[in-house]
């Protein structure tokens, strides 16, 4: 099957009541992982890069390991997703090149630090709807500033300094007509999310639920969606690491989301933990090896591991045979005649 438009994968994820992990790669490992997980547990699957890693692959390498997975793998209906766009020229650039869904993060400036205006996040994320769905491509926007930095994007803070504001998560998704809408309710990226265990307190899940009364129709994404499990933490400690001891999202907090209209779940920090420590262990045991597959190997085995796991926590196991994917052609057909909607259900 083509690949296929994220919009068309998490329609189905509603129809089904599941989520999808997004999972960021940068390499061929990463791919082969992702895609020997989602074999295993028979799910479709959403795989996205980042600026930091579309710059580090070089664009046209890590697109063409996508499609090579595309091609070794055509029973998974694989999305290609741009992670947190900072322009319309990045959005345009991935749209270009073949990628099927960007996110256009207008919640920040074109530097990826400061903070937009509403008006601002507005203008351009509208900007790149309208590119976007003539061509068929999906836009992901984002209301509400997240906390961290990760691949030197992001606000930095605790992201409770701009929780989303529910009646202004409206405005957004009727002025902008995005297909799913990123919402900041206390998560942050990177390793270090919460310095204690996260309860009621520190993540807004009554913001979360709010927002989908009023947008019950609309696709939420849960951004700086890792877990950040202890194990993965004490195995790079074992072998020489110097993590702090840190909490990330406990997974039953984001199936809460999943029931509550989350359909997709951005993972990234756990996967470069147990790759980091798959390579730790073996280096630290066999000083004496120095073939990179021979910790290569274990660390792409370690990362399917963790993606399998979650695949099958956010209820993705099982839907790759579904549906047949729908070219983009077909889908900017749909965008056009009326018949995929864009302006959201909204409830009073
Ligand atoms: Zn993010």
């Amino acid at each position: 099957m083509p690949l296929v438009s994220m919009r068309q994968l998490l329609d189905e994820a509603a129809k089904g009541g599941y989520g999808v992990g997004a999972f960021n790669v940068n390499d061929m490992e990463q791919i082969q992982a992702i895609m020997a997980a989602a074999k295993e547990t028979n799910s479709p699957v959403i795989i996205q890069a980042s600026r930091g890693a579309r710059s580090f692959a070089q664009d046209r390498f890590l697109f063409h390991l996508i499609l090579a997975a595309n091609e070794l793998y055509p029973e998974i209906p694989i999305a290609m997703h741009q992670d947190h766009g900072n322009s319309f020229e990045t959005c345009k650039s991935a749209i270009d090149l073949g990628y099927t869904s960007v996110m256009m993060d207008g919640s920040l400036k074109e530097d990826g630090k400061t903070p937009a205006s509403f008006e601002e996040n507005v203008a351009v994320t509208k900007r790149v709807v309208d590119f976007a769905h003539e061509r068929g491509v999906t836009v992901e926007g984002e209301i509400g500033v997240l906390g961290g930095v990760e691949d030197g994007h992001g606000a930095g803070g605790t992201g409770l300094e701009h929780v989303t504001d529910p009646d202004q998560a409206v405005e957004f998704a009727e002025l902008t007509g995005v297909d799913a809408l990123a919402i900041a309710i206390g998560t942050s990226h990177g390793a270090y999310k919460f310095s204690k265990k996260p309860d009621g307190s520190v993540l807004k899940m009554d913001v979360l639920i709010a927002i989908h009364k009023r947008l019950p129709n609309t696709h939420l994404v849960m951004h700086g969606s890792s877990s950040v499990p202890k194990d993965l933490q004490d195995v790079i400690n074992k072998y020489g690491g110097k993590l702090k001891e840190t909490w990330g999202v406990p997974v039953e907090e984001i199936q809460l989301g999943i029931r509550n209209g989350v359909r997709k779940v951005n993972v990234d920090t756990d996967n470069r933990l147990a790759m980091t420590g798959a390579i730790r262990k073996v280096l630290w045991e066999s000083p004496e090896k120095f073939d990179p597959r021979d910790y290569l190997k274990p660390a792409r085995e370690a990362m399917q591991k963790v993606v399998a796991t979650r695949m099958t926590q956010f209820g993705q196991a099982g839907h790759a045979g579904d549906y047949k994917a729908v070219s983009i052609t077909e889908i900017a057909k749909g965008y056009k005649d009326g018949s995929l909607k864009t302006k959201p259900l909204v409830a009073k």
